[in-house]
């Protein structure tokens, strides 16, 4: 496990004002664990009020538009993002590729953006089932990760990369422990060409992809695992704090 492992619930499109007393749980609860690094991504519309509840937690944004503002209707920017009190942004999530069609093109000059707006970045890869079956997940992965690894000196500090088989989000479905290994350690090596072996060694790599409290101790006790992307179970307080509680 990572030094201090990184636990990140990814709200999707959920949530209301009424979810605030869950993100407040959570802030709570997070206190007891000061060796896990913990953090949110809402929907948009509650990033700046989890903010103004959150003491111990950190928040973030699931996506941002790759220019600086204008017009686009419906969209928001990384700068907008940043002065609403995130201080991450989640990119290139499977259901934004998918749902939205971006490309790694894109998702490399959201990054930019983000990276231009002070903002750290999660960056998200993952095989379908059909990529894997067909024994070319790994060359499928590293080929999102290169086209959208930014170029910049502090990756160490900036960049948190989410590895997340789509077969296994939301599906209750979780990768083995091998296949786990084996992709993160090709992640690892990846991020040392790219970074340099010191640099890419603080980059925690997480794991995504039905992530519960009675299966996170198992996958956060790999070698290369570095924390968790959270969906469903990032929902209630409990599930994600039972999760945070495997990490520490
Ligand atoms: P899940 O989602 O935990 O609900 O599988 C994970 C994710 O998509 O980030």
């Amino acid at each position: 496990m990572a030094e201090r492992p990184y636990i990140v619930g990814n709200w999707k499109m959920n949530g209301t004002r009424a979810m605030l007393s869950e993100a407040r749980a959570i802030d709570r609860g997070a206190q007891r664990y000061m060796k896990v690094e913990v953090a949110i991504a809402p929907p948009f519309t509650l990033i700046h009020a989890v903010h103004k509840e959150a003491e111990q937690i950190g928040v973030g944004a699931q996506d941002c538009h790759p220019g600086e503002g204008g017009a686009h209707t419906g969209d928001i920017s990384a700068p907008m993002i940043a002065d609403s009190g995130a201080k991450f942004v989640v990119l290139g999530h499977s259901e934004r590729r998918g749902d939205h069609g971006e490309s790694d093109e894109l998702i490399a000059r959201k990054i930019d953006a983000a990276i231009d707006a002070g903002l750290r970045i999660i960056l998200c890869c993952g095989e379908s089932l059909e990529t894997r079956d067909a024994g070319e997940a790994e060359n499928f992965v590293l080929g999102q990760l290169k086209a959208a690894l930014p170029d910049i000196a502090d990756a160490g500090e900036r960049l948190t990369i989410a590895y997340e088989p789509i077969w296994a989000i939301g599906t209750g479905r979780t990768a083995g422990a091998e296949d786990i290994l084996q992709m993160h350690g090709a992640i690892r090596e990846l991020l040392g060409e790219t970074y340099g072996e010191d640099a890419a060694n603080t980059i925690r790599i997480l794991y995504g992809g039905s992530v519960k409290p009675d299966n996170a101790g198992e996958i956060l006790s790999l070698e290369n695992v570095g924390g968790a992307l959270v969906g469903g179970a990032s929902l209630s307080a409990e599930s994600f704090l039972g999760i945070v509680n495997a990490a520490s």
